[in-house]
């Protein structure tokens, strides 16, 4: 039997390969966040390999597909390994980053409430009146804060220094002095924003002497810390007895295609808690692991394979590479007068700030320089400023995440940022007081407190962002060349104009005309 295609398969393929040609470069080094370049063409084959070989398989049942449950065990003992844990830690592997810590959270969030109702029948508050809290610092990243959202927490952040980018350990040890509603504390190794670590040793210990659960979360830096030159792993790993839970992205220095990552419990009783199972309908008995029921092994299998190919031996070589890259990068924006680096980054990220030490019109704004750099063909991530509750301010900055390919790359990169800083050096940061009272002119002189979707897309043609329909068939980006503006914009406004405002600039992409 042969099925009638409406439009021969062929065609549609060459369809997409002319939309792919409008994605920014995955591999060779220019984009410097997103895609994690190990620079070996046969990984990249390998993992393709693997993807077709398990193609039609339904991971959700790892008894009916064996496969599944042994390249799951074999990837979780690997990263057992590579992060010290002993026979008592257990693991999943994840779609990604944000589910590891989701899943987390959770499994904090239902130990917390198994303690608060022993504490009631103890006498205590009943733990339905209260809302458990995560501590972490402002740094962490913002899969916690949609954790926080989906499972009902709240989340309470320390403050960082602006020049370190770290919280102090002292803060902890405040927050956890009266913590029976404290259900998680969570690190980095290292945290995004600023790649540098958090005391995990000493906020570890407090935890632990609180009774606290502790993840740190080494969604980036999982798969380089271990083999990271200089660096004590037993000052961030499973090592430490306080830490009961650790991320580590498979589809970031793993290497892997999107849609994998570890999640490591210390624990068999944690990390039950961490399934989901039912009886409860008439259908087939569902035991879920993750937070999908049906679910693609293609990432697992990829990851598996470079995982069972690489050996902590082929990692360590691609982390060398990352370390040397890294080094020469820093040296090279030190040198780069009006930039600094922030704090002391430990891993391959790297975070650039304005150095306030010279003149103003020797100083580069980070944001005007990714945005040049960007027009020279490198591209790095815009971050905004943040202000903490405590009313001080981490600066705007300029991220690059550093990969095996980068090191290829140097000579060509290490000239686009310097020529891109001279290019923009004495140009002030963006104002967008002009855009705020047009943007506020539109409605009558004040932001509306709430925004609808027609309202929030309004506001994004006033401001000239507003995704044309088709926009995304065609190929064409979304974003205008410059962002500092943009970026500028979103920090200025309140988030709860700013991410509908968001929202809707993704939301649109996707409607049908
Ligand atoms: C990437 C990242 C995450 C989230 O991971 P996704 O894979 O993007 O879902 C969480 N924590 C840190 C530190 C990360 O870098």
């Amino acid at each position: 039997m042969s099925a009638r295609f409406e439009q021969n398969p062929a065609d549609v393929l060459a369809r997409l390969g002319t939309l792919r040609q409008g994605d920014a470069p995955t591999h060779g080094g220019r984009v410097l966040s997103y895609v994690y370049d190990s620079g070996l063409a046969e990984l990249d084959d390998l993992a393709a390999s693997a993807i077709r070989a398990v193609q039609p398989v339904n991971a959700l049942d790892p008894t009916t597909f064996t496969s599944v449950a042994v390249m799951e065990r074999e990837v979780i003992g690997f990263a057992r390994e590579v992060f010290h844990g002993d026979e008592q830690v257990v693991g999943t592997v994840t779609s990604g980053g944000t589910e590891s810590c989701l899943l987390a959270v959770k499994t904090a969030r239902e130990l917390w409430r198994v303690d608060a109702a022993r504490r009631a029948r103890a006498g205590g508050v009943e733990p339905g009146t209260r809302v458990p809290r995560i501590l972490a610092p402002s740094t962490v990243h913002a899969a916690f804060h949609k954790a926080a959202d989906y499972f009902g927490l709240r989340l309470e952040l320390v403050p960082v220094d602006p020049a370190s980018g770290l919280p102090r350990a002292e803060d902890f040890a405040a927050l956890l002095a009266d913590a029976d509603d404290v259900a998680l504390v969570v690190l980095s190794a290292p945290a995004y924003p600023h790649g540098v670590i958090d005391p995990i040793r000493e906020v570890s210990a407090l935890a632990a002497a609180a009774g606290v659960s502790c993840h740190v979360d080494a969604c980036f830096g999982g798969f380089v810390l271990p083999w990271w030159p200089g660096l004590d792993a037993a000052g961030w790993d499973l090592q430490l007895p306080g830490v009961t839970s650790l991320s580590a992205d498979l589809h970031k220095y793993g290497y892997a295609p999107k849609g994998a990552s570890v999640l490591l419990q210390r624990g068999r009783d944690r990390q039950r808690q961490q399934y989901f199972a039912t009886t409860g309908w008439p259908g087939y008995p569902v035991v879920n692991s993750t937070l999908l029921g049906s679910k693609s092994a293609a990432a697992l299998a990829a990851a598996w394979a470079i995982t069972q190919s690489l050996g902590t031996s082929g990692f360590a070589e691609l982390t060398a590479s990352c370390a040397r890259a890294t080094a020469a990068l820093t040296a090279t924006i030190n040198g780069i007068e009006g930039l600094r680096v922030v704090g002391k980054p430990t891993g391959p990220a790297i975070a650039v700030a304005v150095d306030d030490s010279v003149e103003p019109e020797r100083r580069v704004d980070p944001h005007h320089w990714a945005d040049q750099a960007r027009a020279h063909g490198w591209q790095l991530q815009l971050q905004p400023g943040f202000t903490h509750s405590d009313g001080s301010r981490l600066p705007a900055t300029a991220h690059l995440t550093v990969t095996p390919v980068t090191e290829s790359r140097l000579p060509e990169l290490t000239a686009a940022l310097v020529a891109a800083a001279d290019e923009v050096r004495g140009v002030p940061a963006v104002d967008v007081t002009p855009l705020l009272a047009s943007l506020g002119g539109a409605f009558g002189g004040a932001l509306p407190p709430e925004l609808d979707a027609d309202a929030a897309y309004g506001l994004l043609q006033a401001i000239g962002l507003a995704p044309d329909a088709g926009a995304a068939g065609t190929g064409s980006a979304a974003l205008p060349e410059r962002l500092a503006p943009f970026l500028a914009l979103v920090e200025a406004l309140p988030p709860a104009v700013a991410e509908p405002l968001l929202t809707e600039l993704i939301a649109r992409l996707v409607e049908p005309a």
